[in-house]
């Protein structure tokens, strides 16, 4: 089954064509990099397959469903993290996953549950009564991730989910990439080669818009 479908997408900044006819497809259960260098098109691409960004042509297909007939039964599929996630800083990390859980419509009797077990697979349990403007870097972003995964989706897009932490962090959010790609299909944006080798199955590559 086929859990990305991408086809001839172009997406414009006013005249600036960002992105100008990527197509490609990701296989339920892969977990693949999206490679290129700064400027390439990839947030863009990931932002338009996450429900963010309208597209200026093309179609996109998360499970089956057409991001732009039906967008939020395809974001219902899956967990997006930006590059910069909007975290509330003066929030707890618990109750910012609960308020995440409760938009994404979580079920009220579920929710407790889905906002421990996504704190427990992002490893940041141990800060569920922490500001979030207390935390490093490397632990905000496990809290993004901790976001994308508070639903439960089959489909995680991670935009470039290493970048700015430093060595230790990144090798510690790699694991955690490696891991829940054991049960679900993960896309990840970056601009580092070694990083697509380090936990991805396959890369797609992009640059000033289109792929090589
Ligand atoms: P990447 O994530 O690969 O670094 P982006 O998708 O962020 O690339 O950007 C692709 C191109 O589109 C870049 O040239 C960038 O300057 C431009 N761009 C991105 N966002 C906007 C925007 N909101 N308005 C105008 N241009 C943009
Ligand atoms: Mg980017």
């Amino acid at each position: 089954m086929k859990m990305i479908e991408v086809d001839n997408l172009r997406v414009s900044y006013g005249s600036f064509r960002a992105v100008d006819g990527v197509s490609f497809s990701v296989e339920a259960g892969e977990v693949v990099g999206f490679l290129g260098p700064n400027g390439a098109g990839k947030s863009t691409t990931l932002r338009v397959l996450a429900g963010f960004l309208g597209a200026s042509g093309g179609r996109v297909r998360i499970a089956g469903i057409d991001v732009a007939e039906d967008s939020q039964a395809a974001r219902a599929k899956l967990g997006y993290m930006p590059e910069m996630s909007p975290l509330y800083p003066e929030m707890r990390v618990g109750e910012y996953l609960r308020f995440r859980a409760e938009l994404k419509k979580v079920p009220r009797s579920a929710r407790k549950e889905a906002v421990s077990s996504a704190m427990r697979e992002a490893r940041v349990d141990d800060f569920e009564d922490v500001m979030i403007g207390h935390l490093s870097k490397g632990y905000r972003q496990r809290v993004g991730l901790a976001d994308a995964l508070v639903a439960s989706p089959p489909l995680l897009i991670l935009d470039e989910p290493t970048a700015g932490l430093d060595p230790n962090q990144i090798r510690e959010v790699r694991a955690l990439i490696q891991k829940l790609g054991k049960d679900r299909t993960v896309l990840l944006s970056t601009h580092i080669l070694s990083e697509v080798e380090a936990t991805c199955s396959r890369a797609v590559v992009i640059n000033r818009g289109r792929l090589v």
